[in-house]
């Protein structure tokens, strides 16, 4: 028998906390977050600061909401006013990653900075004339610099390049071209720790080219709710400030972050979920006329189209032998690999795809 959500490959967001994740969170120790004396969040940070090699971090309810404070935080003290678009603090980032596909409009909104979209590399790092072009830009009122902030923001890994893990050295050449025009440089490492892993480095490495990281702690690390926002002491201290502006400051949120503890434990079970990724694109690419593309550095995200399929449809040929993924563009359907599959469920996706492949078309 197949264990509940053994193919269910939507997302890694898609674990629950298991027993000992559990018995953490009742057993945690409380204060009010608030007030700056819950002693499981303060262990949460400190030890997040630690992973990354930062002076602080900052606990936070998702990494939507890291972003968005990141941000806040870079281009404070500038009021984020009633400015033209032209005039606005903005936000240089790859066109096809989170930040640009979901969250623009709190950018705008919230932030008031104008997100500008770069193209990306086969490797999902934006390209580097283009980003050197969106610099020399800058915010201008007519025609004049205002010296409005820039913030870029690079993502790794990289989410709809197939999860590639981008290399220290890619990150800190694109982080050093930023700093040349005095951009705030952001990481949306929502799933850093994965490219850790993939490259056999440490986290602090990956961490270390930005000035503001974002650290999931609820995708495979697999706590029921979280993100960690790291960076300098002074920023992580505006950073506080914005949180709480949004909402978003906690009370006995020790709870949450004892389960977090627990999953910071556990980045190295992701060579598991990376296993099982690897596992999946070999047998997937086994399927004859199914297109796999490969990352240079793969992790735990793989991408199949079959020809002239719609990927909503492939999504639903699949759902019908029990295998949930999730559609994206261009014929695509994604695989997210995390600590609740298993090899042995390999040969049942790929029989779902032969038999996906072989059902007729409507056009047929
Ligand atoms: C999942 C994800 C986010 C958003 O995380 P939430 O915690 O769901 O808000 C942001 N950036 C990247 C790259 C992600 O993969």
């Amino acid at each position: 028998m197949t264990a509940p959500g053994a193919l269910d490959f939507r997302s890694d967001t898609r674990t629950s906390p298991d027993a000992e994740m559990r018995a953490a969170m009742a057993a945690a120790e409380v204060g009010d977050d608030a007030y700056g004396d819950d002693p499981s969040v303060l262990e949460l940070e400190a030890a997040g600061a630690r992973l990354l090699g930062t002076e602080a971090a900052l606990f936070l309810p998702s990494s939507t909401m890291a972003n968005l404070v990141a941000v806040l935080a870079a281009i404070e003290p500038e009021p984020p006013a009633e400015r033209p678009p032209g005039d606005r603090p903005r936000l240089l980032t790859g066109a096809d990653t989170h930040i640009a596909r979901f969250e623009t409009e709190a950018m705008r909104r919230f932030a008031g900075a104008e997100p500008v979209a770069l193209p990306q590399r086969t490797d999902g790092s934006p390209a580097p004339a283009a980003l050197v072009a969106a610099l020399r830009g800058g915010a201008r009122r007519n025609g004049t610099p205002t010296g409005a902030r820039t913030v870029v923001s690079l993502e790794n890994t990289c989410m709809l390049h197939n999860g590639n893990a981008l290399d220290a050295a890619t990150l800190h050449h694109l982080a050093a071209t930023a700093r040349r025009y005095a951009a705030h440089v952001h990481l949306d490492g929502a799933r850093l720790a994965n490219a850790a892993v993939a490259l056999n480095l440490s986290v602090a490495e990956l961490a270390a080219p930005a000035d503001s990281v974002t650290f999931c702690l609820a995708k495979g690390l697999g706590a029921p709710v979280g993100s960690l926002l790291c960076g300098r002491s002074d920023y992580i201290g505006r950073a506080r400030t914005q949180r709480l502006h949004l909402g978003g400051t906690m009370h006995q949120s020790g709870v949450l972050a004892a389960a977090a503890l627990t999953a910071l434990r556990r980045i190295p079970d992701l060579t598991h979920d990376h296993a099982v990724a690897a596992a999946l694109a070999t047998g997937l690419t086994s399927v004859p006329d199914a297109d796999v593309p490969e990352p240079p550095h793969r992790t735990n995200i793989v991408t199949v189209r079959l020809p002239n399929l719609p990927a909503p449809d492939l999504a639903h040929r699949l759902s019908t032998h029990g295998v949930q993924v999730l559609p994206l563009d261009a014929g695509f359907v994604r695989f997210v690999t995390h600590r609740g599959h298993d090899l042995s469920a390999i040969p049942t996706v790929v029989q779902a795809l032969e038999r996906a492949a072989r059902a007729p078309s409507p056009g047929d």
